[in-house]
């Protein structure tokens, strides 16, 4: 039988179609793969084996596609296709599909070629050509490792989904631990406030660092219950510190605490809710309470007005972080009303060495002062740093020079030795 009248046409969108009348073959078992097709009218059926011998697979209708395995994975066809009655066919090619799959998600990458690796397995149980199929799986499987060896390269997309779980379950068996690094004002060097930091106590790697895990949360939507759970700890752990603490002489009675929210975060529904329920049940005051959001998630525009302005409106802080590390356009500072302005470490590190640095961090200092913004400086490591920091202007200071983040009852411990408060 032959391969088809072939017509090609082009229809409107711009793809060619291809008519072929009842009993034409549009491909064969066994043929280079080099275009797709989706069935505009009639029926086409996908069978294996010999063509006198045939073992059906299914039988397509209007509006399926079929032939898109071999072009996706670059093998030849597994099965072979039939016109059971007049069809019009719309054709994809190649370079059409592997554009739209190039920039898909690895993950939906590899999930893709693993189900074409299943549908594949399940056609040569099908097909009764058994030296054939033995030839045919060496080479599929050929294929399939180095498609899957070239997505864990890539990106590692497998270690992405196993964490992924991983995060699931340790959201579920309360793995997380919430870190505090102590804020300080820069003329009294008294305790402000604490930032709380999140940790995963993994059960084999031990305690994991966020920019481990934080980068697969914010993927995902597991972000958002991990974002909770930060709010509620935070808020437990705020009333369990000033229930330890006597006396308050070097950290500041209403001392705040700041938390990281990331972008995704700002969409979800019950955000607010769970926020005033934790401060209010914890007797947390929302002005002690600080959001610490990224210059990145400013890019979001106008729903991160209207999210600041809610905070504003239920008497929560916002603190723009890491400023200087993105696109740091001083024209953020007047769009968007921040309390408060994170310099980040890496403008810190670089004001010694570098005369420029040192103006350009002074006149955001400036800028933000003049518009009442409070600044706090990141990463202080060093005397000098505190102390340059402090000219500079900088209201409040963080870093390895005070303490690392430490554990709850690291942080206590702290306090009574470094700080003299009575615990
Ligand atoms: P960040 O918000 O900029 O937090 C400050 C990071 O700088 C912390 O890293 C802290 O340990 C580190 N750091 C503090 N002082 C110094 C210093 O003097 N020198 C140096 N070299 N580093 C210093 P950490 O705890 O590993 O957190 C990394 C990032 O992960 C955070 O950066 C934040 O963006 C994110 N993160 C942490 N906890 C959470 C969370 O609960 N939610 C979200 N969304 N993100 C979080
Ligand atoms: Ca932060
Ligand atoms: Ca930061």
């Amino acid at each position: 039988m032959s391969k088809g009248n072939i017509k090609p046409i082009r229809n409107f969108s711009g793809y060619a179609k291809k008519l072929f009348s009842a009993g034409d073959l549009v491909f064969r078992e066994g043929d280079l793969g080099d275009e797709a097709y989706i069935i505009e009218k009639g029926r086409v059926e996908i069978f294996v084996g010999e063509e006198d011998a045939p073992t059906p697979v299914a039988v397509l209708g209007v509006g399926e596609i079929f032939g898109e395995m071999a072009i996706v994975d670059f093998a030849t066809r597994a099965a072979s296709a039939r016109v059971l009655e007049d069809c019009e066919l719309t054709v994809v090619s190649q370079e059409q599909l592997s554009e739209r799959i190039d920039t898909a998600d690895p993950i939906v990458r590899l999930l893709i070629s693993m189900l074409i690796k299943r549908n594949r397995e399940n056609l040569h149980k099908k097909s009764n050509k058994l030296g054939n199929v033995a030839l045919m799986e060496t080479a599929i499987s050929e294929i399939i490792t180095e498609l899957e060896q070239k997505e864990i390269d890539d990106v590692g997309a497998l270690d992405k989904i196993k964490m992924e779980s991983e995060l699931q379950s340790a959201l579920e068996q309360e793995d997380f631990e919430l870190f505090y690094q102590p804020i300080l004002d820069s003329k009294s060097r008294k305790i402000a406030g604490f930032e709380a930091l999140i940790r995963w106590d993994h059960p084999k790697r031990g305690m994991v660092r966020p920019d481990i895990f934080m980068g697969i949360a914010e993927e995902t939507s597991l972000i958002i219950p991990i974002g909770q759970w930060v709010i509620e700890q935070a808020c437990r752990d705020t009333k369990y510190i000033r229930s330890k603490i006597k006396s308050f002489n070097n950290i500041k009675k209403n001392f705040f605490m700041a938390v990281n929210v990331s972008g995704r975060q700002l969409n979800d529904p019950v955000f607010f809710d769970v926020l005033e329920h934790a401060t209010r049940e914890n007797h947390i005051m929302p002005s002690n309470f600080k959001l610490e959001i990224t210059e990145r998630v400013l890019v979001g525009g106008n729903l991160v007005e209207q999210w600041i302005t809610e905070c504003h409106k239920r008497g929560f802080t916002v603190a723009l972080d890491d400023f200087g590390t993105g696109y740091s356009s001083l024209s953020y500072l007047s769009q968007f009303a921040v309390d408060n302005l994170k310099i980040d470490r890496s403008f810190v590190r670089k004001i010694h060495d570098d005369k420029k640095s040192k103006v350009i961090v002074k006149a955001i200092i400036d800028l933000a002062k003049g518009l009442g913004i409070r600044l706090v400086a990141e990463g202080i490591e060093t005397e000098r740093d505190a102390v340059t920091l402090r000219k500079m202007g900088c209201d409040y200071q963080q870093g390895y020079l005070y303490t690392r983040p430490l554990s709850l009852p690291e942080l206590l411990k702290f306090l009574e030795e470094q700080y003299q408060v009575a615990i």
